[in-house]
């Protein structure tokens, strides 16, 4: 038996108290089968803690509670309590915000550079969300003078969420915040790799005066958890974040009782170099935009190009600042790149640093293992890659990037669109009509033009093709969870 809050030890010599329950109904409690699962410190190989496993019951008694709480208040409370409540969980995140930055980077190995931008990001996207609680308009609509007609924007229901091991708590922010704003409540299961920090956010959950039943977290397993959400005729939405073969899977379950659906899925963005660039600039740019959070980013600028007057030169500078880039201890400061999230993930990059030079890339940085201990992989660069190799078409999610040349607009437009993806693409140029040009031909959910991953509360964030349906943040994320209802009335 575990207890339902264990001390774990943080690198810095603090203690602080993990939840290791399921989150049902407002309280911590055990499964009912009490079997518990192991949770590994990626950058050590070692245990942190067990956390409950939830199984099929176990879901069906959060949803009963998450129903239970929709019907008795909270989806018609007045907006202005649910503003509260977001404000104040907006308020403690920042308050714990140094232990939430820990807790990340001990179970998903990211370093504490990449935690804290993280957990910033938590607070003010908690925040934006509960300024939306009393902003959710519907349209009146002219049907002709015998007639009056509105329309209104309605909670869906108990939301069924599903996210990945990435970013675990950014991730579970933008599933909760938009949910709960618009009066719907959650069942959210975290990801088996990286339960840890959605569990100890149920705390302040709890403290933010956020009513039992309006979240739940459910830990456990995808195919059992996660299943029995997409198939529980209470739930009556599922969003889902993680790679687009799970994402086709949970789009099939799901349709057997029509729920509502956005997923946010894979990708393989391009990121383009022009040769009138600031080449400087760029170079940082693209190497944060594939090395950040050790590459294990949905929208990673995965497939570099680059226009071939400044192909060797972009090259060397680039090998030269990803070999500055400190890779180990997440907990050391001076690190840019953790450890992956699991050993698993760190198999599957190798096999293709292995792929990649089976098929005849030239690896220019990189290409193994660091050190024997921990998840850690140094940053990989594949130059001279053909656009044909499974390097090129595949989302390995880590720390590779190819890079291609190209001479001109229309062939890097054809490369770039070349893919079932469509989630992000980056744009290096001085020129503002090529960029602008250039941004409206490719067929990406997010352009970046002289940056890259930069993310905003009110940006709308979402893929084209087999990358997702449905954007997050901004605005955009309301629609993700409302119905619209429509009123017509004789005059
Ligand atoms: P995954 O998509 O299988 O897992 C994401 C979430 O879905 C987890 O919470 C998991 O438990 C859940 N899940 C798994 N099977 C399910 C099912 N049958 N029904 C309902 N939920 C289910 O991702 P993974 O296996 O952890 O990683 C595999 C690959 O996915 C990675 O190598 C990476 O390429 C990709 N990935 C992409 C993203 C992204 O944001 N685009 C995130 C994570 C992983």
């Amino acid at each position: 038996h575990v207890p339902l809050r264990v001390p774990i030890t943080l690198p810095n010599g603090s203690t602080y108290e993990q939840p290791t329950g399921l989150f049902i109904n407002g309280e911590f409690i055990p499964s009912k089968q009490r079997k518990t699962f192991e949770v590994i410190n990626p950058s050590t190989e070692e245990e942190i803690t067990h956390v409950y496993e939830a199984r099929e019951d176990d879901v069906d008694i959060a949803v009963a509670a998450a129903k239970r709480a929709f019907e008795g208040g909270w989806s018609t409370a007045d907006p202005e309590f649910r503003a509260r409540a977001l404000f104040k969980l907006a308020d403690l995140v920042e308050q714990h915000a140094e232990t939430l930055a820990a807790i990340e980077s001990l179970d998903n190995g990211k370093s504490l550079l990449c935690s804290r931008g993280d957990v910033a990001l938590v607070s003010k996207y908690l925040r934006s969300c509960g300024g939306w609680t009393d902003k959710i308009y519907g349209n009146v609509i002219d049907t002709g003078k015998d007639h009056f007609a509105y329309s209104l924007r309605e909670p869906i229901g108990v939301c069924g969420q599903i996210i990945p091991w990435n970013f675990p708590l950014l991730m579970w922010s933008w599933k909760i915040g938009p949910a709960l704003a618009t009066g719907n409540t959650v069942v959210l299961k975290p990801a088996e790799a990286t339960p840890l920090s959605a569990l100890y956010a149920s705390t302040l959950c709890q403290e933010a005066g956020i009513p039992a039943g309006v979240v739940n977290i459910v830990s456990g397993f995808g195919r059992i958890v996660g299943e029995r959400l997409c198939n529980h005729p209470d739930v009556k939405k599922i969003a889902f974040t993680g790679s687009t073969n799970t994402g086709r899977h949970i789009m099939k379950t799901a349709a057997d009782s029509i729920k509502k659906i956005t997923l946010e899925l894979g990708g393989k963005s391009p990121n383009i170099v022009f040769a009138d660039a600031d080449l400087e600039k760029a170079v940082k740019s693209i190497a944060f935009g594939i090395f950040f959070n050790s590459g294990e980013v949905c929208c990673a600028g995965s497939r570099i190009y680059v226009q071939d007057s400044v192909y060797e030169e972009v090259l060397e500078k680039l090998k030269e600042y990803t070999e500055t880039l400190s890779v180990g201890d997440p907990f050391d400061e001076n690190t840019f790149q953790g450890a992956q999230t699991s050993q698993m993930q760190m198999e599957k990059i190798l096999k293709y640093v292995q792929i990649g030079t089976d098929e005849g890339a030239r690896v220019v940085s990189g290409g193994e293992r660091k050190g024997e201990r921990g998840y850690f992989i140094k940053p990989t660069i594949f130059a001279d890659v053909d656009e044909n190799m499974q390097i090129v078409k595949d989302e390995i999610f880590g720390p590779i990037v190819t890079v291609s040349k190209f001479s001109t607009v229309d062939e890097v437009i054809a490369k770039a669109n070349d893919s079932v993806y469509g989630l992000a693409a980056g744009i290096h140029t001085k020129d503002v009509n090529k960029a602008i040009d250039v941004s409206n031909r490719i067929k990406a959910g997010t352009i970046w033009i002289n940056t890259y991953n930069a993310f905003h509360q009110n940006v709308p964030f979402g893929g084209f093709g087999q990358s997702g349906i449905g954007s997050e943040m901004g605005a955009a994320a309301l629609d993700n969870y409302t119905q619209v209802k429509s009123i017509r009335m004789s005059i």
